[in-house]
C-alpha cells in the first residue's frame, strides 16, 4: 500500500548501513544517493558544509530518505544508535566474492538488540562472481538471516559498479518503508546529538536524528545533561534551510547563545523542562547472539544509547550471569547521567565485545532487590503490560498532568485519550486539581496524612488539627498534590479542614489529660470568679491558653486580658443593650458601665472592633 502524496513527503525516514569492513558500503550509499560521504567529511573539515556522515537519497515512489553511512567497525554500533528510534532500515552488506564473514553476523546480532524495524540483505560485487556462485551466496545470506530480525528479509543482489540491480534495491527499500509506520510524534521533540561543531559565520551546530516531535526555528531549547538553555538559530535538512523538520529527519541544528565546546556528543536537545536525565536504567536485557563470554553480575560494562555513551555497573536481578541465548533483567547503575527515555534502546558493550542489549523499562527507579519474585513481577508488568497497566504505574508515583502523559507513556496522543477514559470510567483514576491520579495512590498518600496527624495530635494532645505546611512538608507532596490529597480524604469523610488552615483526621478533638484538665477548670473559674475584671496572670501554659481559645471557653482580647467565654457574652449583650438606647459609647461610658478599670475596657473594647462588632471614631464606638 503506498501513502499519499502529502504523507510521502511529510514522513521522515532514515536508512543504515552494516555489514564488514571491505564489504562495499560507502560504495554503495555513493551509487545510491550521488553523495560522497567521504568528501562530505573533508568539506566538513574545510568549513563547508554542516552536513555530515548522512546523504539522502529520491526512491521511485518520490520519497526522500536520509541515509546514515557507517564506516569503521566502531562508528557502526554508534551510528546505528544514533538512529535509535531514527533508523527504520537496515541495509545488511555482504560482498559476493567473500559472502558472511564474523563481522556481518556481529551487526546482525546488533540490528537484532536495537529492534531495527526492517532490512534488506543487499549482495554487493556481483560482477565479481559467476552467476551460479552468486546464486549459491544468496542461499547462504538467506541461511545466515534465519533466527534474526531479518529472517525472511529481502535478499537482492547488485554491483556498484556497473550499476546493476540497483533499481531493484531502490524498489525494495520503497516497498519496506511502504510498511512502515511514521515516526511517533509525542508532541516532545528530542533530539539526541551525534556531532557538534562551530561553522564561520553561522556559529554552533549540531547533528542528529530528530525523535518525537517537530522543531521550529526561534524556539528556546535546553540541553541535557546539564540544562544549558539555547536558541535555535536555523534548522537544515538535505542541505536545504527550513523553518521546521519532523520527527525522524536527520537534522542540522545551528544555535545561538551556546559555545560548541559546551556541547558534547551524547546530549540531548530538547524543549525546556521535557526531559529529566537518567543514573540508573532498568533494561530487559537479550544476550547477544555473538555474545562469546558470559555477562556477569556487578561487571563494570559500557552502556551506549542514542548517541550517549557512559561506564556503568551491572546489577543482574534475575541471574548471576548472563549468557548467549538468554534474557535477564538488569538495572544499570551509571557513572554519569545520559538523557534517555522509556522505551529507548540501549547496547551493553565490555572491552572485547557487544554483550547484550535491550529496551529501557524504567528510569531513576530505586535499587531493586535481587532474585526477589514482587520486583520481578512488577518489571514484567511494566514490560509486557497494557496501556492501562502503564498508564496505573505510572500514577502510582503522583499525580501527572494529561498534557505530560504522551511523553511519559511513550504512545501518541489520541492512544492515550482511550486509555485514560476507560481508566476514568473504571474508577481507578480520578481527575484532581493536580491532573490525573490513580485512587490506589491517593488512598495511600491520604493514609500517610493520617498516620503524621494521629502521630502529631498524638503528641499535641490539645491541638484540633495540623497546620497545612506541616502536613505536606511530612508526607512530601507538591501543592497540588497536596491539596488533591486532602481534597480526597474530605470525599472519603477520613480527613477534616478546620479553621486556622488546619487538617484534622475526620472527626477528631482534643484531649486533655488529667492535669491539663484540672490546669484547665482552674483557670476558667479563676476568670469567671473575676467577672468583668479578670485576673492577667499567672497565664496556663500556651498550649492550654490555645486550647481554650480554640475551644471557645476563653476569649483572648490579646491585650494581656481574658475573658471567661460566657462572662464575654454578656459584655457584649448588655453593650448592644446601652448602645439600642444610645447613639455611640465612649470608654469612660464602657469602664462604668461594667463597674471595672480602663485597662478591662479598652481591651473589651478594641477586641470588639477587631471582631468587627463595633466602629470606633475618636473616643467614640458604634456598632456596625
Ligand atoms: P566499506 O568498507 O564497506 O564501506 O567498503 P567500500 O565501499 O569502501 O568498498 C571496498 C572496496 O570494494 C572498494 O575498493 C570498492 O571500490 C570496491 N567495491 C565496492 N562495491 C563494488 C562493486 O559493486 N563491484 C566491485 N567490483 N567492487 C566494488
Amino acid at each position: 500500500m503506498k501513502g499519499d502524496a502529502s504523507s510521502l513527503a511529510s514522513a521522515q525516514f532514515v536508512i543504515g548501513t552494516a555489514g564488514h569492513v571491505d564489504h562495499g558500503k560507502s560504495t554503495l550509499v555513493r551509487a545510491l544517493t550521488g553523495i560522497d560521504p567521504d568528501r562530505l567529511r573533508e568539506e566538513k573539515e574545510r568549513g563547508l558544509t554542516i552536513e555530515l556522515g548522512f546523504a539522502w537519497l529520491s526512491l521511485p515512489s518520490g520519497r526522500e530518505v536520509g541515509v546514515v553511512d557507517v564506516p569503521g567497525h566502531e562508528r557502526f554500533i554508534k551510528n546505528m544508535l544514533a538512529g535509535a528510534g531514527g533508523v527504520d532500515l537496515a541495509l545488511l552488506v555482504i560482498a559476493a566474492d567473500e559472502g558472511p564473514m564474523p563481522q556481518t553476523r556481529e551487526h546482525l546480532a546488533i540490528l537484532d538488540l536495537l529492534d531495527v524495524p526492517a532490512g534488506i540483505a543487499v549482495i554487493t560485487k556481483s560482477d565479481l562472481v559467476e552467476p551460479d556462485y552468486l546464486e549459491l551466496v544468496e542461499a547462504e545470506v538467506a541461511e545466515t538471516l534465519v533466527g534474526s530480525r531479518l529472517e525472511g528479509a529481502p535478499v537482492v543482489s547488485l554491483s556498484a559498479l556497473s550499476g546493476e540491480g540497483l533499481g531493484a534495491l531502490l524498489v525494495a527499500i520503497d516497498a519496506a518503508l511502504d510498511r512502515t509506520p511514521p515516526k511517533r510524534d509525542l508532541g516532545r521533540p528530542r533530539l539526541p546529538i551525534d556531532r557538534a561543531f562551530s561553522i564561520q559565520g553561522f556559529g554552533t551546530v549540531v547533528t542528529g536524528t530528530l525523535l518525537d516531535g517537530a522543531l521550529e526555528a526561534g524556539t528556546e531549547v535546553e540541553l541535557h545533561p546539564g540544562g544549558r538553555r539555547a536558541r535555535i538559530r536555523g534548522l537544515q535538512r538535505h542541505r536545504t534551510s527550513v523553518s521546521r523538520l519532523e520527527p525522524g529527519t536527520r537534522a542540522a541544528v545551528n544555535l545561538s547563545g551556546i559555545r560548541t565546546h559546551d556541547i558534547a556528543r551524547g546530549m540531548v536537545l530538547a524543549l525546556p523542562g521535557s526531559i529529566a536525565p537518567a543514573r540508573v536504567l532498568d533494561v530487559y536485557l537479550q544476550a547477544a547472539a555473538t555474545l562469546s563470554h558470559p555477562l556477569a553480575h556487578g561487571a563494570g560494562v559500557t552502556v551506549l544509547c542514542a548517541t550517549a555513551e557512559t561506564e556503568a555497573r551491572l546489577r543482574l536481578l534475575d541471574s548471576a550471569a548472563l549468557a548467549r541465548g538468554h534474557n535477564a533483567w538488569a538495572q544499570l547503575v551509571l557513572d554519569t547521567p545520559i538523557a534517555a527515555i522509556r522505551g529507548d534502546h540501549c547496547v551493553v558493550r565490555t572491552p572485547n565485545e557487544t554483550a547484550a542489549g535491550g529496551r529501557i523499562i524504567a528510569i531513576n527507579a530505586k535499587r531493586r532487590r535481587r532474585d526477589h519474585a514482587p520486583t520481578l513481577a512488577v518489571l514484567e508488568r511494566l514490560r509486557a503490560g497494557s496501556p492501562e497497566e502503564h498508564l496505573l504505574d505510572l500514577l502510582l508515583s503522583g499525580p501527572v498532568a494529561p498534557a505530560a502523559l504522551p511523553a511519559l507513556l511513550g504512545e501518541e496522543p489520541a492512544a492515550i485519550e482511550g486509555v485514560v477514559q476507560a481508566a476514568l470510567v473504571a474508577g481507578t483514576v480520578v481527575e484532581t486539581a493536580a491532573g490525573l491520579a490513580s485512587t490506589v495512590w491517593l488512598q495511600a498518600a491520604v493514609g500517610r496524612a493520617r498516620a503524621v496527624l494521629e502521630d502529631y495530635l498524638g503528641q499535641n494532645p490539645l491541638r484540633s488539627g495540623v497546620p497545612r505546611e506541616h502536613l505536606r512538608g511530612a508526607i512530601n507532596l507538591p501543592l497540588s498534590a497536596f491539596d488533591a490529597v486532602v481534597a480526597y480524604g474530605r470525599a472519603l469523610d477520613q480527613l477534616e479542614e478546620r479553621p486556622g488552615g488546619l487538617v484534622a483526621p475526620a472527626a477528631h478533638s482534643p484531649r486533655p489529660s488529667a492535669s491539663q484538665q484540672a490546669e484547665c477548670d482552674r483557670f476558667v473559674s479563676a476568670l469567671r470568679a473575676g467577672g468583668f475584671s479578670p485576673p492577667t496572670g499567672p497565664l496556663p501554659d500556651p498550649a492550654v491558653l490555645a486550647y481554650l481559645s480554640e475551644q471557645r471557653l476563653v476569649e483572648d482580647t490579646g491585650a494581656g486580658v481574658i475573658f471567661e467565654a460566657g462572662v464575654f457574652a454578656a459584655m457584649v449583650v448588655r453593650l448592644r443593650e446601652h448602645l439600642a438606647t444610645h447613639p455611640t459609647i465612649s470608654l469612660a461610658e464602657t469602664r462604668d458601665l461594667f463597674s471595672t478599670s480602663r485597662k478591662y475596657a479598652q481591651a473589651f473594647l478594641e477586641h470588639l472592633d477587631a471582631l468587627h462588632l463595633t466602629r470606633r471614631t475618636g473616643d467614640l464606638r458604634t456598632l456596625r
